[in-house]
């Protein structure tokens, strides 16, 4: 029992000065936290708690922290927060993101203020488009197109356009496609070379028989055999681009078409002196694109309408059955001297020039095929 009164008594003397160090921990705790301070707000006193963060004082007495709008000359909201931002100065310094006030701080806030948005002008470019007008197995450039130019008024910081006009209206490019003149003439063309020893093979027998034809030639065969065409030039054949690797230009880009075209056009000069005039897009894929890029170079297109398949020919009975029923006034014809064993088609030509000739029709250029 006597015991147990000493421990209890020790026990109160210890949890004595333990609540009381507590009691004034907790006291001077809460004291601190609830201790008021004056601070000055545009020279006003305002007394705050002495823990409080100057962006919350702002806020709390009203004191917008958000930038003001962007508004347009009608004085609508363009941008939400597009203005001036408020300034805010602690002690004649800018007030930093977060601070916590002390006893007679002094705050200069300045609101945050609408601007409207200052006005620029521009010109910009109307591109122009490419119209291929008419049908037909011949196309020629109309018109080269002419660009537009449009006068836009715009909000200097909002980019919007408050304003436009057009100043000149863009002229497109208008490519003509032809059918050719119901007269007994045809125009023959071979396409892929230069290749041994069909190109000079066919070259012997037109000019034996004074029969003038187009070759469309590739520039990658050009390359390899650059003194077969510069012979077949000589000899007085029209040289015509088909591109340098025989690709499907409807399925390119803008550039990609266009080294296409230039390489071969130089290809062709460089090997024959000549710059040449006709171009026939490989498969006679002709798309808006393809048309507006050779219009830059001022080619006439030459599809055809009348096809040997003698690429495809087992012998040349097959092409003779192909091409005898399709010849017609006009007749375009579309024959291979190149892109792989072309000895039906030499073995066929004098054969066609015969018929040709017995039935009425004369053997003519491109050129003179469109009365041009
Ligand atoms: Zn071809």
């Amino acid at each position: 029992m006597s015991d147990f009164n000493i421990n209890k008594d020790r026990w109160d003397s210890r949890s004595l000065l333990l609540i009381g160090i507590i009691y004034l921990l907790a006291q001077s705790f809460i004291y601190s936290r609830t201790l008021k301070m004056p601070i000055i707000i545009n020279n006003k006193t305002i007394i705050v708690s002495s823990s409080a963060q100057a962006r919350t004082v702002l806020s709390a007495h009203g004191y917008r922290l958000t930038p003001g709008d962007l508004l347009d000359s009608h004085g609508k909201i363009v941008l939400k927060g597009g203005g001036r931002p408020p300034m805010i100065y602690l002690n004649n310094q800018p007030l930093q993101a977060a601070t916590t006030l002390k006893r007679d701080d002094k705050i200069r806030y300045l609101p945050g203020k609408n601007i409207k948005d200052k006005f620029a002008s521009r010109v910009v470019a109307i591109p122009f488009r490419t119209k291929i007008i008419g049908r037909g197995d011949y196309s020629s450039l109309r018109r080269f197109g002419a660009g537009g130019k449009r006068e836009e008024v715009f909000g200097e910081k909002s980019g919007k356009i408050i304003f436009s006009k057009i100043i000149s209206y863009p002229e497109p490019t208008i490519i003509k496609r032809l059918k050719t003149a119901p007269t007994k003439k045809v125009a023959l063309t071979f396409d892929d070379g230069p290749e041994p020893p069909y190109t000079e093979q066919i070259i012997n027998i037109l000019k034996e028989r004074r029969a003038p034809a187009t070759f469309f030639v590739l520039g990658r065969q050009v390359r390899k055999y650059p003194e077969i065409l510069a012979a077949t030039a000589a000899d007085g054949f029209v040289i015509g681009s088909h591109t340098v690797d025989h690709a499907r230009l409807d399925l390119m880009d803008t550039h990609s078409i266009d080294l296409e075209l230039d390489i071969s056009r130089q290809l062709i000069t460089q090997n024959t002196k000549i710059v040449p005039t006709w171009f026939r897009p490989p498969y006679g894929e002709l798309n808006d694109l393809v048309a507006t890029e050779a219009a830059k170079y001022n080619y006439k297109i030459a599809l055809w309408n009348v096809d040997s398949l003698d690429w495809k020919a087992p012998d040349p009975e097959f092409i003779w059955q192909q091409l005898v029923p399709e010849i017609k006034p006009g007749a375009i014809i579309l024959m291979h001297d190149g892109g792989g064993d072309r000895h039906n088609t030499v073995a066929i030509l004098p054969r066609l020039i015969s018929y040709l000739r017995e039935n009425g029709y004369e053997i003519v250029s491109l050129d003179e095929l469109y009365g041009k």
